[in-house]
């Protein structure tokens, strides 16, 4: 079980809709939306005012829900939730959102992010008698907010409860009679909210809004409840925000280029990134190409500041997953020679400048090198429009392990000599940083994590598990 715990950290899509006749259908097609940010499993959770009803399953949002499922999914208020889970963890029970029942209440739950103390927070409350039926870290949450003592109101309740957790989150939590939304006091998660019709929505990603017609409003505010009900929309701080956090890798790799995070478009973002990557490495070369579909934005920013023609040297599989998803290196190589080509008509006999949003393992950029110099390329110059990622991350994204991460083993040097480049070069933290206008986590980048010491408590979760 406890590797279980260790393993489940995810980067997920979370969604919710208040008062909007086909509240279910809403929440479907802006999972659908956000199916990026998760493939392994998706739910919703719908209610009439009386009752909770829910469908989930395993696989993508097409999979889950036939159209039959959801015209039994009737209902004026809704939550939905899209999985990426990490280190293996898989199972039924696994899939959100969560759903309680008690003689209070139904209570359903969905999260995105990952709690570091998730590990002592199960070994407090099973001894204080709780029985968890699945590794999720949404089911803490429920967990703590049904002890004793903890508030009059079912926010306060979850306030207190919100008090107890640390890392990362951002959680949607649906009643009969509410729709409760918090965000983690660093907002390391992005939520925004918005209005449809005569009710509200809240998402993960801002291009859920464009795709059901909604109206954005407002980013849900680090260490923010909010409460949507019959009488409206009410926010309140739960706990003073620390310095805002907002992971980096949102805008460098994970969120969808049409989606807005704290008001900057992730493509204008990335193409940022791309141009500070120009003056930091302006090289001589024929064509600038990325790696599809996350880098494209950055080669454009390149090719623009440089010169160089930016072409399609590449082409991807739209059919197969992501290669993360892969379990196995040997698995995850198989997978990115399955899903990318290079473009012999347009590179070769030319001295190339493909550029990658970021640089993990180091298993892309080594593939493709090699794809380019297979397709003729005479040169490859690889530029990594990111820092050098030398951290895990506790905060959900799947980068746990340090012996994992090409760049904390080797310099620069050496990891172009394992990619096979002719040249290698990062974005530094500095130039990267100048980019963004909004507090970020660079954690990964530069080892300073937001909510501090962290790694104690899961080195110890990971000692005891694995
Ligand atoms: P790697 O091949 O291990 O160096 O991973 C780098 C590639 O994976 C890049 O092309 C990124 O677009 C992508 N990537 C970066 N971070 C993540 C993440 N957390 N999950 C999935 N893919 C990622
Ligand atoms: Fe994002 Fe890196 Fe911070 Fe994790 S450590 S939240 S991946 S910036």
């Amino acid at each position: 079980m406890l590797t279980e715990l260790r393993g489940l950290n995810e980067e997920c899509g979370v969604f919710g809709v208040w008062n909007h006749p086909r509240a279910a259908q809403i929440t479907y097609y802006a999972l659908h939306s956000l199916q990026h940010r998760g493939q392994e499993g998706a739910g919703i959770v719908v209610t009439d005012g009386e009752t909770l009803r829910i469908r989930k399953g395993q696989g993508l949002v097409t999979d889950v829900f036939s159209a039959e499922c959801m015209e039994k999914l009737q209902g004026s208020h809704a939550i939905g939730h899209v999985r990426y889970s990490i280190g293996g963890v898989n199972g039924f029970e696994n899939v959100q959102p969560l759903l309680f029942r008690s003689q209070n209440g139904d209570l359903a739950i969905a999260h995105n992010g990952s709690l570091t103390n998730a590990y002592d927070l199960r070994v407090v409350l099973e001894e204080e008698g709780s029985i968890f039926q699945t590794a999720a870290d949404a089911e803490i949450l429920a967990h703590l907010a049904k002890r004793r003592g903890t508030g009059d109101s079912f926010a306060d309740r979850m306030m207190t409860a919100l008090r107890q957790l640390e890392g990362s989150y951002a959680f949607v939590i649906l009643t009969e009679d509410a729709l409760y939304v918090a965000l983690d006091p660093y907002g390391l998660k992005p939520l925004a909210l918005g209005s449809l019709g005569e009710g509200y929505v809240v998402a993960s990603e801002t291009c859920a809004f464009d795709l059901i017609g909604a109206k954005y409003l407002r980013d849900v505010k680090p260490g923010e409840f909010i409460t949507i009900d019959a009488r409206g929309v009410r926010g309140q701080i739960f706990s003073e925000p620390r310095r805002q956090a907002l992971c980096s890798m949102e805008y460098i790799y994970f969120s969808r280029p049409d989606s807005n995070l704290w008001g900057m478009n992730v493509h204008t973002a990335r193409k940022k990134l791309g141009k500070a990557l120009a003056r930091e490495y302006p090289i001589d070369a024929d064509v600038v190409t990325g790696v599809p579909d996350s880098s494209l934005s950055a080669a454009i920013g390149y090719a623009e500041v440089t010169g160089i023609p930016y072409e399609l040297g590449l082409i991807k599989s739209r059919y197969i997953g992501r290669t993360f998803i892969e379990p196995s290196q040997s698995l995850r190589e198989q997978g990115v020679k399955l899903k990318l080509s290079a473009v012999r008509g347009v590179v070769e006999g030319k001295r190339v400048v493909m550029v990658d949003d970021s640089c993990v393992r180091g298993t892309t950029s080594r593939r493709i090198t090699s794809l380019l110099r297979e397709a003729g390329a005479t040169e490859v110059h690889v530029l990594i429009a990111s820092p050098t990622i030398q951290h895990p991350c506790y905060y959900g994204m799947d980068t746990l392990s340090t012996d994992e991460l090409v760049a904390a083993h080797h310099d620069v040097e050496e990891m172009r000599v394992l990619i096979g480049a002719d040249s290698l070069g990062f974005l530094s933290v500095e130039k990267m940083a100048e980019v963004f206008d909004c507090g970020l986590c660079l954690a990964c980048f530069t080892g300073e994590y937001p909510t501090g010491e962290v790694e104690a408590s899961v080195r110890c979760l990971q000692a005891s598990g694995s």
